[in-house]
């Protein structure tokens, strides 16, 4: 849609330039900028959900907006060079129109740029090249003109100022006024700073450098903290736990969920295993939804993050020795924190020197070194497994020998490759499976007493209904990306000695559960005990409660899953899959 838009405006952008009157009459210019700035709004029109009158707001608002600020001088060129900034936001709007098909840009889009690397930022530009022209043929040709226009003084006229500024003082007051009657039908409500572009996404900016700001100071604002941990029953022989994140697995491509392919035929196999069928995460983004995992943070006490230390410390105050093992570039969030809170922490995906450019490397390299680190350190053992999972490209996530699904050789997302995209991404599942199965034989043969919880981090879209969403990190989840694999493994040992825990986990297996579960399942599975331990979220325990589902959104407030942007198509998959809601 925006890329045909593109082309027509293309053509009459190129038609007037060419058009010497055009540069030379200064109106037809103001109401050219305010136009061109004007066309995200228009967009969102088409596709939030709001009331008639919300949808007023969101033309009226911006148009008042911009006829005031383009009317602040007589040089209008100038002007709309100074608003430059504006347009990178528009565009950065409309390449998002285009990966996501809605909404603003959201806090989370913020700060997924700030916290993802040259590589992986390549593998998506790769895929959104079509939306970077329309966009460059949208506001380059425009800032041209600009130039050309300021350069050549072509001025307002006072008296046009005059009224384009009262006119945008009526709209503005006009469209205030209209929020207290418009609604929002996701969030039942209505805000200025919430609600309407550009506002909204110039607020979302604030809060995303703000949280950044936050999460520099964590160090100092954590450093007291003790989770007064301590064991309160120990196993005879040494103690190993293993907690395993995956990456943009989702339960859909599991067998292990239902999945018609074979894409789990090691771990349907594999004895001690206990998989949680309604399984969901609390966030779609990773540097969101990991931090959860791995603290007592939850999406319905999200604040706890920024004082709180993370599970390894928890673990470490319960005699035990943490290993942090990573197949992810550091990200410059909690994650990287907490990977620092532990006693050895090893980082597979090596970069360049400023970080910025990675080496593709398999899941399976951090296999020697979980088994270095098992073999090398007496006691009991807490180890982390950050894993890149089924992270798009998905093609590049394992080696040849596990290119069973064919023809799997898509690299970009186009409808006519969804096949291949698949095969690929199926691919990936299956090496995620193998993988996490030789995890569990290091454990087996390391003969400790052992359990392991893996749950991913959040699902991924694959082009799967009408709306051709792909990847994850969209501004409103779906069912694709909130449906995660999650499972226990406890070791013979574990099984004999502590058959309580290995029932009460098969007791919950299918009662509705989310990534707030993990930090308090392993604590209890351990035996370890602290105030911050909250069995009612523990999946080994008989106490572990049933509740409403929240979801934690794009200002870190929780909101009931079901109500977090889903649409009709979503809410059908929820309930083909009997999910709890
Ligand atoms: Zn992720």
């Amino acid at each position: 849609m925006v890329s045909a838009k593109a082309k027509v405006l293309f053509i009459s952008i190129s038609m007037k330039l060419f058009d010497t009157k055009f540069l030379s009459q200064p109106k037809r210019l103001f109401w050219f900028y305010v136009m061109m700035n004007l066309i995200p709004s228009i967009c969102l029109v088409f596709t939030e959900p709001f009331t008639f009158t919300g949808k007023l707001v969101l033309l009226m608002f911006p148009l008042g907006l911009y006829l005031i600020l383009l009317s602040l001088l007589k040089n209008t060129g100038r002007l709309q060079l100074f608003l430059f900034p504006l347009f990178i936001l528009h565009a950065f709007q409309l390449v998002l129109f285009y990966l996501f098909g809605e909404a603003v840009i959201a806090v989370d889009m913020f700060l997924n740029v700030a916290t993802t690397n040259v590589s992986e930022a390549g593998e998506l530009l790769d895929n959104i090249w079509p939306a970077i022209i329309a966009v460059c043929v949208l506001y380059l040709p425009t800032t041209v003109i600009a130039c050309i226009t300021c350069r050549r003084k072509i001025y307002l006229p006072a008296s046009f100022r005059k009224k384009t500024i009262v006119a945008g003082i009526v709209l503005l007051a006009v469209s205030y006024g209209l929020t207290f009657v418009a609604r929002n039908k996701n969030t039942e409500r209505f805000t200025l700073h919430e609600d309407v572009y550009p506002a909204n996404v110039v607020y979302n900016l604030g809060f995303a450098i703000n949280k950044w700001h936050n999460s520099r100071l964590y160090p100092v604002t954590s450093q007291d903290f003790k989770f007064h941990a301590g064991k309160s029953a120990f196993a005879p022989s040494r103690e190993v736990y293993v907690l395993v994140v995956g990456e943009a697995s989702r339960a859909e491509n599991w067998q292990l969920y239902g999945y018609t392919r074979p894409t789990n035929p090691q771990l349907s196999q594999e004895a001690g295993l206990i998989w949680f069928e309604d399984a969901i995460t609390q966030s779609n983004t990773t540097h969101k939804s990991v931090p959860l995992i791995l603290s007592a943070a939850s999406a319905e006490d999200y604040s706890v993050i920024y004082t709180h230390k993370s599970i390894l410390s928890a673990f470490k105050e319960a005699g035990f020795t943490s290993v942090f093992l990573s197949n992810q570039i550091p990200n410059r969030s909690f994650t990287d924190f907490y990977a620092d809170e532990a006693d050895f922490h090893r980082n597979i995906r090596t970069a360049d020197e400023g970080g910025l450019i990675t080496t593709n490397t398999f899941d399976d390299a951090m296999l020697p070194l979980l088994q270095h680190y098992i073999d090398s350190i007496p006691g009991n053992l807490f180890i982390v497994l950050h894993t890149y999972g089924s992270h798009f490209n998905y093609k590049e996530r394992y080696p040849e020998s596990f290119s069973v699904f064919q023809p799997d050789n898509a690299t970009s997302v186009k409808t006519e490759n969804k096949e291949q995209l698949i095969n690929a991404y199926d691919n990936s599942v299956l090496y995620t499976d193998d993988f996490l199965h030789r995890v569990i034989g290091v454990l087996n043969d390391a003969q400790a007493t052992s359990a392991l919880f893996y749950t991913s981090d959040h699902g991924e879209d694959l082009l799967d209904d009408a709306r051709k969403r792909f990847l994850h990190a969209s501004p409103n989840p779906t069912f694709y990306q909130l449906k995660i694999p999650v499972f226990m493994w406890f070791s013979d040992n574990y099984r004999t000695i502590f058959p309580d825990k290995v029932q009460y986990a098969l007791n919950n297996r299918t009662k509705p559960v989310a990534t707030n579960a993990a930090f308090h399942t392993m604590l209890d599975a351990a035996f370890i005990q602290s105030p911050y331990l909250q069995t009612d979220l523990s999946l080994v325990s008989p106490d572990f409660k049933v509740a409403r589902r929240m979801y934690l959104n794009d200002h870190d407030k929780p909101v009931f899953f079901y109500k977090a942007g889903l649409k009709k198509e979503d809410k059908e998959m929820i309930d083909k899959r009997g999910m709890n809601h």
